[in-house]
Formats: structure tokens, C-alpha cells, sequence
């Protein structure tokens, strides 16, 4: 395994910015991990594990350690009765392996499909679209725990998974994913109530869409939603949904009888941030600088092209204000910030 010095990480995010990492390498097996961990250990400088760089967003002065990028491989299937166990490595490619998992006629991923990203990140923030999340598929994740030195197999419960979190997530520098294992099944119930589904599958007068009509949907939707990566930088939302509380969600429709909100239960009620950002501040579409949010969803802040992280960062600020502003809601990034 090479370690190369000064490597830019620009190229390795969907974001397109960023300065260089001190160190990086490329790992595509567990030996290659174990030195990369030790070479950070030895030299006293912190580690980053890098996917495809589709949830971060890179400090222009780059990263000081070394930058592990997971490119291990393999998909293992075990099909029993009803229900089928995925075994995935970390470095394999989300969307291809939804794709796979649906040709195969396999219900589980379907509602995730078209999420930029690998495997191994999927579990760390407990990927989510469409009325679905990852939590939902998963059985075990499988970690290098870097605190105790060991191979870990921990189950769903352990990862303490919810909305955009997971112990991954909480618990940044302490576990590597190796790989995940999903449980799916040969005969699933497809979920299409999520409005944009409901309303596309209405439009086309499809009563009863099958596996592969729900996923090619959600690609359609999603294609006209976000920006195409090989036109402009992005991260996606670069902000989560609040969840609030159901005497907060009603002081706020009081105030904005528009509001979109979504009841989670009589305590806690969802609210869509892009709706605040697009309806109560203005954010849809604006340009700043080499920045700017998305013509079709302000949730999604874009590189217009040599932008730097100091810039996305001053956009992010102007929008955490405005909703606070607008509602007393402090919002949170769900991208991470690397520095
Ligand atoms: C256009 C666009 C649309 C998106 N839509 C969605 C969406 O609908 N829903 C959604 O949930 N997300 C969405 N995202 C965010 C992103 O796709 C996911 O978070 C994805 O899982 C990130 O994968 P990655 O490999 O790029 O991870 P990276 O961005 O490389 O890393 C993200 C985090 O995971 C950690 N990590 C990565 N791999 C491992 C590993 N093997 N072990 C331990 N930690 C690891 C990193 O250290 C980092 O903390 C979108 C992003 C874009 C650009």
C-alpha cells in the first residue's frame, strides 16, 4: 500500500473543494487498514476514513492527518426461505448494489436508490429517503474498533441507530466499517405513500407499481430534484429536518398556517427544513459568491465552481440565521465538516 504525502481531496468529494490531506491512502483489505491505523497511531496524527466523499465538506486548509479512503470489495448472498442476508463490503458502491438487490427482486433498498456514496457510510448516518431507512435492512455492521484493537460484529441494536445518527456517528474516530450485512426479502410490501411517489405513480396511473417501477421512480424524482454531480459540487441537504415539539409545531402553523409538518407521534412532529429555507427565507436558488442553493431545493448549498469551504460555510451561517430568525429553530448540518 502506497501512503502518499500532500494529496489533494478536492478530487475525492462531491463537493469538489478542499485542501490537501497530509497523508492518504487507499485501502482495499483488512491488512492495508491495520497499517494505515498504525501508521496514524505511530505518527500521533488523527485519521479520517473517506468513502466517496459525498457527505463532507473539506476545510481549505485541508486535512492534518491521513486520509483513509475505503476501497474494499465483495457482495455475498444467502438466501434463506423468505428472506435473503447480504453480506457487502465497505468500499462497494451504494446505488449499484440497490440496483443489483432490485434486478435480483430482492424488497429492502428500493427507497434508497440513487443515494451517492458507499457502502460502508450508509450505516453511519443511517442513510434515509423516501419513507425508508438503512436501519431498516440492517442485521450486523462489522468494524475494526481502533480503541480496542479488535473485529467487532455489531448488531442493529448496538448501533443505536435514528434519524441521521448512529454510535458511528457519535463515536467518529473509534469504528472502522468493514462491511455490512442487510436482511431483504423475496417477498416484500413496496412503500409508496411518501407524497412525490404517490403523486408520480397517480400521474402515470400506476395502481400497483412493481419493485423495479418504484426504483426507477424515485431515480426520476431525484433527478429533478437534486443537481446533477457532473455539472455542479454539492453534498446533497446540507442541512437535517427538526424534529420539534407538537406545542412548538403548533405555535409555528399558527404563525405560518402553510407550514408542511409531519406528526411522528403526539410529542414530536417533523418539520421539513427546505419548506423554511424555500417559503419563510428566500434560500431557493440564490447565489453568493462561487456558492448558492439549488434552483429546486434550498436544502442543497452548490459549488458554482471554484468555491471554497469558507465560502459554504458563510452561506450555511446566513441560513442557520434566517431560520432562527423565522422561527426560533436552530438547525443542524447533516454534512461534516472536515478539518
Ligand atoms: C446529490 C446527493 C444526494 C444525497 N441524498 C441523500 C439522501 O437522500 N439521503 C441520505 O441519507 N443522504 C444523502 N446524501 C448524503 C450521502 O450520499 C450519504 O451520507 C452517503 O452515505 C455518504 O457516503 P460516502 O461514501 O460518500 O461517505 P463520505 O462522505 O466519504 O463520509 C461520510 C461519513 O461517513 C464516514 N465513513 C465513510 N465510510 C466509512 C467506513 N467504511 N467506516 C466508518 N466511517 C465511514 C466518514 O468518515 C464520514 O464521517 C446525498 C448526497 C448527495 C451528494
Amino acid at each position: 500500500m502506497i501512503i502518499e504525502k500532500k494529496k489533494s481531496l478536492k478530487e475525492y468529494t462531491t463537493f469538489k473543494i478542499g485542501g490537501p490531506a497530509r497523508f492518504f491512502c487507499i485501502v482495499t483489505n483488512k491488512d492495508e487498514l491495520i497499517e494505515a491505523i498504525n501508521f496514524s497511531k505511530k505518527s500521533k496524527l488523527p485519521f479520517f476514513i473517506l468513502g466517496k466523499g459525498s457527505n463532507i465538506l473539506v476545510s481549505d486548509d485541508g486535512f492534518p492527518g491521513i486520509a483513509i479512503k475505503m476501497e474494499m470489495k465483495g457482495i455475498t448472498y444467502m438466501e434463506d426461505g423468505n428472506t435473503v442476508k447480504v453480506t457487502v463490503a465497505s468500499g462497494e458502491d451504494w446505488d449499484t448494489l440497490v440496483k443489483e438487490t432490485v434486478e435480483k427482486g430482492f424488497y429492502g433498498l428500493e427507497n434508497l436508490s440513487y443515494i451517492p456514496g458507499t457502502v460502508g457510510a450508509s450505516p453511519v448516518q443511517n442513510i434515509g429517503a423516501y419513507g425508508s431507512e438503512v436501519k431498516d435492512m440492517i442485521e450486523t455492521v462489522h468494524v475494526l474498533d481502533v480503541l480496542k484493537d479488535e473485529y467487532l460484529d455489531l448488531s442493529n441494536e448496538v448501533c443505536k441507530f435514528s434519524y441521521r445518527n448512529s454510535i458511528f456517528k457519535k463515536d467518529p474516530r473509534r469504528y472502522v466499517v468493514l462491511s455490512v450485512t442487510f436482511i431483504l426479502n423475496k417477498k416484500g410490501k413496496l412503500n409508496y405513500e411518501y407524497k412525490d411517489l404517490k403523486e408520480y405513480f397517480t400521474y402515470k396511473k400506476i395502481k400497483e407499481p412493481n419493485l423495479e417501477q418504484v426504483r426507477d421512480a424515485i431515480i426520476e424524482i431525484r433527478k429533478k430534484k437534486l443537481p446533477d454531480l457532473r455539472d455542479c459540487g454539492s453534498a446533497g441537504s446540507f442541512f437535517k429536518n427538526v424534529i420539534v415539539s407538537a406545542t412548538k409545531a403548533k405555535e409555528l402553523t399558527t404563525k405560518y398556517p402553510e407550514m408542511i409538518v409531519h406528526p411522528l407521534n403526539d410529542k414530536k412532529v417533523k418539520i421539513p427544513v427546505a419548506w423554511i429555507l424555500d417559503n419563510l427565507c428566500g434560500f431557493r436558488g440564490v447565489k453568493k459568491g462561487n456558492v448558492g442553493t439549488y434552483k429546486n431545493q434550498a436544502l442543497v448549498i452548490i459549488n458554482l465552481g471554484n468555491a471554497t469551504s469558507a465560502e459554504v460555510i458563510a452561506l450555511a451561517q446566513k441560513m442557520v440565521d434566517g431560520v432562527y430568525e423565522k422561527t426560533g429553530i436552530e438547525i443542524e448540518p447533516e454534512v461534516e465538516y472536515v478539518i
